[in-house]
């Protein structure tokens, strides 16, 4: 059962709520905290066999807005029916809702300070506040280039904050990572902030999964698992959230099939408006690993360009996407960079699609 309290609602309706609820033996409350755009939003969840726990004793506190019996699994995530509930989240000054684009675009791994340094620099050229950066690599062979980890992190740090960028999207293999990031940024004196990213390997990593949930200084952007039914990544992504944490964005980058030949994996962004109209999280796409090369059709666009449109026009509100000044010289995942000159078009197609995307929702033919 999900209590939704009315936005602001004051200290004394939460502690009425859980005065109540522990009038059920065996019924855990859980409070749950989300950021609207203007307002913060408490939702109740009562947890346990609350099949013959009432809604009217709960539905009469002043100051409750409503009160849902959810059957479904996605408690926290989950869009319950209805009206959506809050959705999305601010950090570091930036707003990720659905409602919003972000491209986050950036290299797949760190590798020198002056590929950090130019790519950061272009970005700043586009007025854009939001990369991706990767430290930790998790690497099919141990005999490839595994990341620069910890090692990295004061320069990209201080890099991020040279050039204005608000929040690096990083990959956390370890529980271990959060507490280096956090440190590093800290010692850096929190010049810009970070996005926890879970990679599509650890994606059922539900000790990790736990770690990122527990804290809530971080926001998480959570990649599908490559070879799970999408409905066991959203249970995946629900861990996240029942630890405390919902500021998550659900990044769809493709499953892994032969069938998808030539691409990289079999591009999944058919499910971008499945995952919104199951749960209220903005979610991402990464064409990068999806196609996971960069060749074009004859159109003249790349394919990366192609299945992001078809992401965008399907209603994702962000774009996580590998570039790389010198793709040829990547330590990782370079055949799929785009170049540095390419940023520019790439973000103006991503604004054009989204653009139609908004009209056409607006202007939709009536059913
Ligand atoms: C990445 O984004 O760098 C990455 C490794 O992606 P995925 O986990 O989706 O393979
Ligand atoms: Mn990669």
């Amino acid at each position: 059962m999900v209590i939704t309290l009315e936005p602001g609602a004051a200290r004394e309706v939460i502690e009425q709520i859980e005065r109540l609820a522990a009038r059920y033996p065996g019924i855990q409350p859980r409070r749950h905290t989300f950021q609207g755009a203007g307002h913060t939003v408490v939702e109740i969840h009562l947890v346990g066999q609350t099949a013959t726990v009432p809604t009217d004793p709960f539905e009469a506190v002043p100051g409750v807005r409503r009160v849902v019996r959810v059957s479904t699994k996605y408690r926290v995530i989950g869009r319950h029916g209805g009206e959506a509930g809050p959705e999305g989240f601010t950090y570091n000054g930036v707003r990720i809702a659905p409602g919003q684009l972000h491209v986050f675009a950036g290299l797949c791994a760190v590798d020198t300070r002056e590929h950090v340094d130019q790519m950061m620099a272009a970005l700043a050229r586009e007025g854009i506040v939001t990369t991706r950066m990767g430290a930790y690599k998790p690497r099919t062979s141990p005999y490839d280039f595994q990341g620069l980890g910890a090692e990295c992190l004061p320069w990209v740090f201080e890099l991020a904050g040279k050039h204005g960028v608000k929040i690096v999207a990083m990959e956390v293999t370890d529980a271990s990572h959060v507490e280096e990031i956090r440190d590093a940024l800290e010692a850096a004196g929190s010049p810009t902030g970070v996005m926890l990213q879970i990679g599509t390997r650890n994606t059922q990593n539900f000790e990790l999964l736990k770690r990122v949930g527990q804290q809530r200084q971080f926001p998480v952007l959570f990649k599908r698992g490559m070879g799970i039914t999408l409905e066991e990544s959203l249970n995946a992504c629900e861990y996240v959230a029942s630890e405390g944490n919902p500021d998550i964005v659900f990044c769809l980058r493709g499953v892994k099939t032969h069938l998808g030949d030539p691409h990289r994996n079999l591009v999944d962004f058919a499910h971008v408006p499945v995952v919104r109209r199951q749960t209220r999280l903005s979610v991402c796409i990464d064409p990068s690993h999806s196609v996971g090369r960069a060749a074009a059709a004859p159109d003249g666009l790349a394919d990366i360009y192609h299945v992001t449109g078809q992401g965008l026009i399907a209603g994702a509100s962000m774009v996580l996407v590998d570039f790389h000044p010198r793709p040829e010289l990547a330590l990782c995942d370079g055949p799929q960079a785009l170049t540095l000159d390419e940023l520019g078009p790439f973000v103006e197609y991503c604004r054009r699609v989204r653009e139609t995307y908004e009209s056409l929702v607006k202007t939709r033919p009536q059913v």
